[in-house]
C-alpha cells in the first residue's frame, strides 16, 4: 500500500469501515510511514476529538491510537497463527489419510 492510497483509507479505518485485509495493509504501512501516521493522528484528533469536546471528555490521542494500532496488529498475530495452525491440521489430515490408506 503506498501513502496516497493510505491515506485515502485513514478515514475508514476510524470509522471502522475498512474489510480485515485493507485495515492490516494500512496498519502496516502507516507503522512505518511517520507521515501516513500523522496524517492517521490528525484525522483521529478531528472526528475523535469534536465528539469529545461536546462531551467534554479527556481526550490522549497518543495512547488511545497506539491501543488502536497494537489492537488490530495483535489480531493480526492471532489471525496469522490461526492459518498457520490450520495449515498443520490439513497436514496432519493428509497424513492420516494416507496412512489409513495403507
Ligand atoms: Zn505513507
Amino acid at each position: 500500500m503506498d501513502c496516497k492510497e493510505a491515506q485515502r483509507c485513514i478515514h475508514l479505518f476510524l470509522k471502522d469501515e475498512l474489510d480485515r485485509n485493507t485495515e492490516f495493509q494500512l496498519v502496516e504501512h502507516i507503522t512505518s510511514c511517520s507521515e501516513c501516521m500523522e496524517e492517521l493522528t490528525v484525522e483521529y484528533l478531528l472526528t475523535e476529538g469534536i465528539s469529545r469536546l461536546e462531551n467534554a471528555e479527556d481526550i490522549d490521542v497518543q495512547s488511545e491510537l497506539e491501543d488502536r494500532l497494537n489492537r488490530t496488529i495483535t489480531r493480526k498475530k492471532v489471525y496469522k497463527q490461526l492459518k498457520a495452525g490450520l495449515f498443520l491440521v490439513g497436514i496432519l489430515i493428509f497424513f492420516i489419510l494416507i496412512l489409513g490408506g495403507v
